[in-house]
């Protein structure tokens, strides 16, 4: 599930938020002054990917 970043004009707070849905317009509500007056961010989360290491098993075991 996407985690969307809000942004409250009334005290400037800045919070994340857990969307279930993208489709529909989720209604937001400040934690600070509970106004609902908050605009979303676009997120960078999913976008960037880091760089995965492939371990390969291939070690010289001593006695056998
Ligand atoms: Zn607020």
């Amino acid at each position: 599930m996407p985690i969307y970043e809000y942004h409250c004009e009334e005290c400037g707070t800045t919070f994340d938020k857990l969307v279930r849905s993208t489709a529909t317009p989720v209604e937001v509500e400040c934690p600070e002054c509970h106004s609902q007056r908050c605009k979303k961010h676009f997120s960078t989360f999913g976008t960037v990917g880091t760089g995965s290491s492939s371990v390969s098993a291939a070690s010289c075991a001593p006695g056998g």
